[in-house]
């Protein structure tokens, strides 16, 4: 087997995600045959340093040993179960581990197969818990221009990229849109506290008019990861926990892609010394092994679901492998590794590290900012540095940058012009450097 044989039968045969397939009539799509730590091998023997994690998903490298380990034990036992009725030893270890380093009040867990599911169930839960209190005038949600919740129609409505919300606008429900506290709008010399402190006014508004009517805001805490990695300071969260507490309105945190140690701490909302209502997890849950997702909530809105099956309270929603224990395995096998490895701690160096690496590119002619929050850093490619007016889109500048890194074996998906690094956290410090000269070699050539 070699790369074009894979290639030709696939593009027979496939639909690839997030694609305009005729690319593939130009770029070449990439056959993996296998993967060990932060690498990934092709059929014809080319190496590739995943900076994106396999699209944020991977946490502690390909082919992890111990993570292989626990999968490969639980499959010996029970590969699936019903969890309906049923239930298995991984699944209840699980939920008591994440119950135990959630933010505090988080005690129910409540499982699905995708984040989208899991966002799809908090928007549900939020709607069905205000019913079950009697309250049937509460069907809007509120969120952040610039959001990214998942593609599923429910989940892409609280959502805001217009490159894969356009289209579909006529099928979703109508959410209210608030500014985002994204601080890449500040003033200049402005602080990240004060640019996201002041946004927070059309938040507090919005809250004042709709309460009545709003089941719950939802927000990806301190990063809109999809929406070109843009960052906000953790003051936006404390405040936005204090006015949804003031106008009796839930908080769905969206912790899917800054969850499990990317944003600097196990979870963003630590950093703001927050708890949400809803909390969804996904992607690095299981390492980047096995899809899962979790939506965890409180014993108050549990308890809004708790009463005589004839009352007909009941959350009937339910995925066919909801809590599967091959996937509860590989994250109980992730949250050991955090545990036994002091991993957050660890990845400090390897931010800072990130944060030196990438420092010089600020100045560069086609860099408007080099930010970053944790374990991620991105890099915003601009036509011109001083009115950062972006380049026309139709240009794919990203594009170019992606397609250096490939040639170099790095493999970066710039997110339109928006360059960045997430790597998993077994990367070295002479791979992340590596990271940064593909990069300014890309973001070179791409700008010329
Ligand atoms: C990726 C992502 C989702 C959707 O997760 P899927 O597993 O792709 O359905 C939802 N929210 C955020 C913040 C994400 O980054």
């Amino acid at each position: 087997m070699d790369n074009d044989s894979l290639t030709q039968r696939d593009l027979r045969v496939l639909w690839h995600p997030c694609t305009q397939m005729r690319d593939h009539e130009t770029i070449p799509l990439i056959p993996i045959r296998r993967g060990r730590g932060a690498w990934l091998e092709d059929f014809d023997g080319k190496r590739y340093l995943d900076a994106i994690s396999s699209w944020w998903v991977n946490l502690f490298g390909h082919a992890n040993p111990r993570i292989n380990a626990a999968i490969t034990d639980q499959l010996q036992n029970l590969e699936h179960v019903i969890l309906a009725g049923f239930t298995h030893e991984p699944v209840v270890q699980l939920s008591e581990r994440l119950v135990q380093i959630a933010p505090a009040g988080l005690s129910r867990c409540f499982y699905a197969d995708s984040g989208s599911a899991a966002v799809e169930i908090a928007l549900k839960m939020s709607f069905h818990y205000w019913r079950n209190l009697g309250d049937k005038k509460r069907t809007r949600f509120i969120h952040l221009a610039n959001s990214y919740h998942g593609e599923t129609l429910g989940a892409l409505a609280v959502g805001d990229v217009a490159l894969y919300k356009e289209t579909y606008q006529p099928l979703l429900l109508e959410a209210i849109t608030v500014k985002s506290p994204d601080c890449y709008y500040r003033a200049p010399g402005e602080s990240w506290a004060d640019y996201s402190a002041r946004a927070f006014a059309e938040m507090e508004t919005a809250l004042a008019r709709h309460a009545g009517e709003v089941c719950a805001v939802i927000v990806e805490p301190l990063v809109q990861c999809a929406g070109s990695m843009r960052m906000y300071d953790p003051v936006y969260l404390k405040r936005l926990r204090q006015a949804c507490d003031k106008h009796g309105v839930h908080l769905i945190a969206d912790e899917i892609a800054v969850g499990f140690g990317r944003s600097g701490t196990m979870f963003a909302c630590e950093q703001a010394g927050i708890a949400p209502d809803f909390l969804c997890l996904g992607k690095g849950l299981t390492g980047g092994y096995l899809p899962l997702s979790a939506c965890m909530t409180t014993d108050e809105v549990y308890a809004a679901f708790y009463a005589e099956y004839t009352a007909r309270k009941a959350f009937l929603h339910s995925h066919s492998y909801t809590g599967n224990p091959l996937a509860c395995r590989a994250a109980l096998a992730t949250l050991d590794i955090f545990r036994d490895d002091d991993v957050i701690n660890r990845n400090r160096k390897l931010a800072a590290h990130m944060g030196h690496a990438a420092a010089s590119l600020s100045d560069h002619p086609h860099v408007a900012e080099v930010r970053q929050t944790g374990m991620i850093l991105a890099i915003e490619m601009v036509r011109d540095k001083k009115t950062r007016a972006p380049y026309p889109w139709q240009e794919r500048r990203g594009l170019a940058v992606y397609r250096h890194g490939l040639d170099r074996g790095v493999l970066l998906r710039p997110l339109g012009d928006v360059i960045y690094f997430m790597p998993p956290y077994v990367i070295t410090q002479e791979e992340i450097d590596l990271l940064a000269t593909v990069a300014r070699e890309g973001i070179d050539r791409a700008g010329a």
